[in-house]
């Protein structure tokens, strides 16, 4: 491989929106053939808005907003900006909790206004031993079944409510996902979130293989196990809790718009956000290297 070659692959990557690390990254780019997908703010804009708020019997819905977004207010999780916004257009003022704890990957606890609060993923309730309302869990299936994410809220030890956040998936995601396969690459959709709403965005994109309701820690564990079955992994992800999973790849992909923990794990950055440009990554990577050759 002539260095001049591989530069010129490189300068080329910068004029498709592709920045790439170092010239030794193309190597690795070329021998990929499984591609592993973050859901939110990859395959999804992930800029979610509120799109329903569930109560349960006896709850009044301003109440559940003005709690659930108090706390939110304090997380920069995307779901949380949602809530927090939601709550902001919906009540007057939000108040300041007492106390705030960060759940990575299952959402948020603390004390509003002498209030013990949580909002986030129903395993949060099996911790603090709740059970949902029959109707709750009832809504929240259907919305999940629609590809929408659905968390609890859950406040002195009753859950009170679900709040739906829908995602828009990207509109160039289905045409990068088609592209992958047209290169030989198998896309597998990763995430945090629930199995029925991961199932429905990977069928609207056409994406199979599906791994969801793993948590941030355990997201490199999934890249290790592919590479343990022979795979050469690509990651593409845009959140903190992509990071260690984007590092371990044999190839590393970040989200331009995404958080600077995945810019500075990944070995390759789409400038744009646009997973098309991962696809032109693989095709400059291949055709580089065999001019090369
Ligand atoms: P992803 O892999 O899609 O980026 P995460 O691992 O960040 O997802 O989160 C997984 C799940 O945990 C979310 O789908 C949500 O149910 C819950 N969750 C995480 N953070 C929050 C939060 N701040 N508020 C509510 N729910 C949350
Ligand atoms: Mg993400």
């Amino acid at each position: 491989a002539t260095p001049t070659a591989l530069l010129v692959g490189t300068g080329r990557g910068a004029q498709l929106g592709i920045l790439i690390k170092g010239p030794e990254v193309l190597e690795s780019t070329r021998k990929v053939d499984t591609i592993v997908l973050d859901k939110t703010g990859t395959v999804t804009t992930g800029r979610m808005t509120v799109v329903d708020v569930i109560t349960a019997e006896g709850v009044d819905r301003r109440e559940l907003l003005r709690l659930a977004g108090a706390l939110e207010n304090s997380s920069e999780h995307p779901i949380a900006q949602a809530i927090a916004r939601g709550a902001t257009g919906r009540v007057e003022t939000l108040p300041t909790p007492e106390s705030f704890q960060n759940l990575a990957g299952q959402g948020v606890q603390g004390v509003v206004e002498g209030h013990l609060v949580a909002v986030g993923r129903e395993s949060l309730l099996a911790e603090w031993a709740l059970a949902m309302p029959a109707e709750l869990a009832a809504a929240k299936a259907a919305a999940e079944a629609g590809g929408q994410t659905a968390v609890v809220v859950a406040w002195d030890g009753s859950v009170r409510g679900v709040l739906v956040v829908a995602d828009a998936i990207k509109d160039t995601s289905a045409e990068a996902i088609a592209q992958f396969r047209a290169l030989g690459l198998t896309p597998v959709l990763l995430t945090g979130d629930n199995q029925a709403a991961a199932k429905e965005v990977a069928a609207q994109v056409g994406i199979e293989e599906v791994i969801a309701e793993v948590m941030p820690e355990d997201k490199v564990r999934v890249v290790t196990e592919l590479q343990a079955q022979g795979k050469v992994v690509a990651m593409v992800g845009d959140g903190v809790n992509d990071a260690a999973a984007l590092a371990q790849a044999d190839l590393g992909l970040a989200m331009g718009t995404g958080t600077d923990a995945a810019i500075e794990a990944a070995d390759l950055t789409l400038v744009r956000g646009d997973l098309r440009a991962a696809a032109d990554a693989i095709r400059l990577s291949r055709k580089t290297l065999s001019t090369i050759k």
